[in-house]
């Protein structure tokens, strides 16, 4: 059985303990407008155009490049001999991601470490993914799944055994923005949230610190609210970043220029979340 795999990236510090890989799948219920893997988001790969691979600018009428749209139109085109379009995400099977996640295992171990499922939303890829979980686990590795709760509640079950961690990304900044490929029940958050609160996994919630969506009056209030709501658990607020700008482009979809907020405001807030809730909050910086 294959899985389609966005990318696999070694040496991770802040997806979740110790030094992990992540493995990142294609496919979100969610389409958040500042994500950082919006090519994860489709359930069908889309391509990415890298104009800086592209020759036209220095060899418009190459014969390889005849009938592309590209040199006449601005169009992008949906293959290119020379590498400048590749799809976001390719089948890779079982066995072969197994070897790849093994090959830091000594590393998994010296740092309490292990391997870490994101996306996409992982739970999307249940069954799929449970012989790999499966094998993972009697090589003793830890598992962590990156997830936003938004997913077939279902799916839970299949894969909650195996996991050691759970990184709760909370979709709180606005209403969440669905991917209409996907529909799921309207209490599907509570309904996993409930799933998860009676798994063995640890727990750690997530969430992006924006500052449009803080500045709205109200917000910061309503939001520490509902962190006080749930069970207890660490924190980690992620101030958004940019870095993903450039793969907007490639995919040709808009990119929101939204921001972080300023590194005092970040502080601040982290101190009232501190004072409201028991739980270890921690600021994080990628
Ligand atoms: S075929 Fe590739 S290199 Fe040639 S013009 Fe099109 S995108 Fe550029």
């Amino acid at each position: 059985m294959s899985l389609p795999i966005v990318r696999i990236q070694r040496h991770c510090l802040h997806d979740g303990p110790g030094i992990r890989t992540t493995v990142f799948l294609q496919g979100c219920a969610l389409a958040c407008p500042w994500c950082s893997n919006p090519e994860a988001i489709p359930l069908t790969p889309p391509a990415f155009f890298d104009e800086q691979k592209c020759i036209a600018h220095i060899q418009a009428d190459a014969p390889l490049c005849a009938g592309c749209p590209f040199p006449e139109s601005g169009a992008a085109p949906r293959t290119c001999p020379l590498g400048a379009v590749h799809p976001a995400s390719s089948p890779v099977e079982q066995d072969a991601v197994l070897q790849h996640l093994m090959k830091d295992a000594a590393l998994y171990r010296d740092s309490n470490g292990g391997v870490t499922f994101s996306g996409g939303e992982p739970f999307l890829h249940a069954r799929a993914l449970r012989p790999l979980l499966e094998a993972l686990r009697e090589e003793g590795i830890h598992i962590a799944f990156e997830t936003s709760g938004f997913f077939p509640p279902e799916q839970a079950p299949i894969l909650l055994p195996f996991i050691n961690h759970l990184l709760l990304d909370l979709k709180w900044m606005t209403t969440p923005v669905f991917n209409p490929e996907i529909s799921l029940p309207p209490d599907v958050f509570e309904q996993n949230l409930a799933a998860f609160q009676v798994a063995a996994a640890e727990m750690t919630y997530r969430l992006v610190l924006i500052r449009e969506f803080l500045d709205v009056p109200g917000k910061r209030e309503s939001l520490l609210a509902r962190l006080q709501e749930l069970p207890p658990a660490p924190i980690e607020l992620l101030p958004l970043h940019h870095l993903a700008e450039s793969k907007y482009r490639q995919l040709g979809i808009p990119f929101t220029p939204l921001s972080a907020p300023t590194r005092s405001d970040q502080k601040a807030f982290c101190s009232q979340i501190k004072t409201l809730t028991d739980a270890p909050v921690r600021l994080l910086r990628l």
